[in-house]
């Protein structure tokens, strides 16, 4: 572990976020992307064959099916709009289907980044290198990519590995809680 953060440090510089990162979680509190109604708990499913090499720790967040019912997403952190792809509406069961997923990327911090996918078509009203603030809606959930009826959306903050921004792998994420 000494080896890692002394390895983060050098890469990186000595900051919070370098040694959060060297443990494996991430360097800011996240709130939750979708806002649950009163009396409702945020449910979390973990077991997606998705989750797998750098996106081990991403979490899907079960939610109503969003061609009856979309809900609303939340910015969980404050950060820049880095990409944005919203004009899919294609989906199915299968790694065949990821090609047509809708996604935000957002950069908290020096290497930090997180990634909302399944995103619905045409709904993100802010572009790439627009600042969005937590708790800001940005989106509505969608059926897009890789999806079965479980419909979700999928949540993973990450770090970039190397300075050409090629290589990420994904952090245990740090909860505020429910909500914001
Ligand atoms: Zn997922």
């Amino acid at each position: 572990m000494a080896e890692r953060i002394i390895a983060a440090v050098e890469k990186f510089g000595n900051t919070s976020e370098t040694v959060w990162h060297a443990f494996g979680y991430s360097a800011w509190e996240y709130g939750t992307p979708i806002m649950p109604r009163a009396g409702e708990k945020v449910r979390f499913w973990s077991d997606s064959p998705s989750h797998v090499g750098s996106f081990r720790h991403a979490r899907d967040i079960i939610t109503p099916d969003s061609l009856v019912k979309p809900l609303l997403i939340m910015a969980p952190q404050t950060g820049r709009v880095i990409c944005l792809v919203q004009e899919h509406d294609v989906f199915g069961d299968g790694p065949d289907f990821s090609g047509y997923t809708n996604y935000i990327t957002v950069q908290v911090g020096q290497s930090e980044f997180y990634e909302i996918c399944h995103i619905g078509k045409g709904s993100v009203r802010v572009g790439v290198g627009d600042i969005v603030h937590k708790g800001e809606q940005i989106a509505l959930t969608g059926a897009n990519g890789w999806m079965t009826d479980r419909r979700h959306v999928h949540f993973m903050v990450a770090r970039w590995k190397n300075r050409e921004r090629t290589l990420f792998e994904s952090l245990r994420i740090r909860f505020s809680g429910v909500g914001f």
